[in-house]
């Protein structure tokens, strides 16, 4: 099969013919359709710190995707050939005493699909049965494709109650996106969105953001103002990965208020913890989605009529990844698609 594999240690994918997954007895082969571009694909394509002491070439990269069953173990009961279907990326150990008591999400041994195992940029992929979310009817392939980053969306939005609320959203990346229109259904009230990139503020406001702010220019408490907040916000979700948001956050949230932390710094931050303790705000980290609690909320919120589909701004043939990558990396798209069927 045709594959983008990190061959060695440094930058670059290269497009090659691998042979096609083998599967054991309680897994499942699917032939993929569609992938999406994470920012974790981006890391290991450029080969930055963090993938130079994770990742261990050669590795197919890749871990968004839809497709359908080819094959399924002698064990497998519950999916069939044909079935359409995304994985969830997080494989889990099943031992351990949070996937023992099905809070597979706090696994500590958790392997991740295209980073510490072989991806879903690939003609077919390989997962165990545990890994499988069999589509509801009327799906869209392409918002099928993206269920893995919708899923960190949807856990983030609902980390904390949001109805009444005012939210901010730090970082209108892809999973930003999503989450504005998820915290708009939800029912928040005011729903301001900070980024500095003008083209995916004008995404964001087409998302449903009440207000959408460039943080090099704007300050939070004028906006506060001019919408006529008085105490702050009651949640945030920082999906930035940026010193600046979070400490912007817990600048400007109300006693009591809510911090769902998914962005992923690149080195340590300091807080102004002092605020943190007399404002008596909560920060909470969000890894992942919940196994398979944010899959079903996901198939619900779609089933319901939320678009995220306004999210997926590029798409291309697998053999132009090289454009695909460009795309995603720079700060003019959303979600990047690949297609990889004929
Ligand atoms: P992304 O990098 O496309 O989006 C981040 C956005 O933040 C960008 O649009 C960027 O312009 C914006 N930004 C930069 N500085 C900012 C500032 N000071 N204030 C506000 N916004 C700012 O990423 P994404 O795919 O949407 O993912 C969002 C974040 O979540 C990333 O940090 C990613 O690494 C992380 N992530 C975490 C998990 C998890 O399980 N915890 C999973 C997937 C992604
Ligand atoms: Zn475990």
């Amino acid at each position: 099969m045709q594959a983008l594999v990190k061959t060695e240690a440094g930058p670059g994918l290269r497009l090659e013919t691998v042979p096609d997954p083998q599967i054991g007895i309680n897994d499942v082969l699917i032939r993929v359709h569609k992938t999406g571009i994470c920012g974790t694909d981006l890391h290991i394509e450029s080969w930055d710190p963090w993938a130079a002491k994770t990742i261990k070439p050669p590795l197919i990269v890749g871990h968004e995707f839809v497709g359908h069953i080819v094959e399924v173990g002698s064990n497998v009961s519950d999916f069939h050939p044909g079935d359409l279907v995304s994985g969830e990326g997080h494989v889990t150990c099943g031992r351990c005493r949070h996937c023992m008591a099905g809070q597979r999400h706090l696994c500590p041994n958790t392997l991740g699909l295209g980073v510490g195992r072989d991806g879903a940029f690939a003609e077919y992929v390989a997962l165990p049965m545990t890994n499988i979310w069999h589509h509801w009817p009327g799906v869209d392939e392409e918002v099928a494709a993206i269920f893995d980053p919708f899923g960190n969306a949807v856990h983030t939005a609902l980390a904390f109650e949001v109805h009444g609320e005012d939210v901010l959203i730090s970082g209108a990346g892809p999973i930003g996106l999503m989450a504005i229109a998820v915290v708009r259904h939800a029912g928040a009230r005011f729903v301001v969105v900070s980024e500095p990139h003008a083209f995916r503020r004008a995404l964001a406001a087409r998302m449903g953001a009440t207000r959408v702010v460039d943080p090099t220019g704007q300050d939070l408490k004028d906006v506060q103002l001019q919408l006529g907040m008085v105490e702050g916000f009651d949640v945030a979700l920082e999906m930035s990965g940026t010193a600046a948001a979070l400490r912007g956050a817990i600048a400007n949230m109300a006693h009591g208020g809510r911090i769902a932390v998914l962005g992923i710094p690149t080195g340590e931050i300091s807080l102004d913890v002092n605020t943190i303790v007399f404002n008596q705000l909560t920060l909470r980290g969000i890894y992942g989605r919940q196994m398979y609690e944010t899959w079903y909320q996901m198939a619900v919120l779609v089933s319901a009529g939320i678009d995220i589909k306004p999210v997926i701004t590029h798409r291309f043939p697998y053999s132009e990844f090289e454009a695909a990558f460009a795309a995603a990396r720079s700060g003019d798209s959303g979600k990047v698609i690949m297609n990889w069927s004929e």
